[in-house]
This record gives structure tokens, sequence and C-alpha cells, in this order.
């Protein structure tokens, strides 16, 4: 089987895997996307300002993850 690139769950895995390694990102200050640390403009709106505390990027990725409310559960079994 073969489905196209569709990130179903992949903002939740996305979100664990950022709250695992928070050091690693930041937050945007314009958009709220959350971002490498290494970025040095925002690729989403070019922004130059960003939160790079553990606890924002943690609460961030949560929040994105939940903004997209897939449903995910138990029927989608690989
Ligand atoms: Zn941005």
């Amino acid at each position: 089987m073969s489905t196209p690139e569709e990130p179903k769950d992949s903002r939740q895995k996305q979100a664990e895997k950022i709250a695992s390694h928070p050091e690693q990102y930041k937050v945007c200050e314009g958009c709220g996307s959350i971002v490498v640390a290494r970025a040095v403009t925002c690729p989403s709106c070019h922004a130059y300002l960003f939160d790079s505390s553990a606890p924002r990027v943690i609460l961030q990725a949560q929040t994105l993850a939940l903004r997209n409310p897939n449903s995910v559960l138990s029927s989608d079994l690989n």
C-alpha cells in the first residue's frame, strides 16, 4: 500500500519530538511557528524575533498539535 505523504499524526509526533528537545527549537513571535534554533528568520512570516525558552517551545508544540484535531486514534493503524 502506498499512501501519498499525508501528515496525519505527524503534528503530534513532531510535537513530541520538539517537546523532548526544546533546546533545538524556538517559537516565532510573529506567527507562532516553531522553527529550528539555528534559523535566522521565520520561514513562514520572515520575522526575526523568537522565544527560545524551553517551556514556551513545549507549550507551543502542544498548542499546534491540538489545533489540528485529526483524530488519529485506534482506527489508523498502518
Ligand atoms: Zn513566523
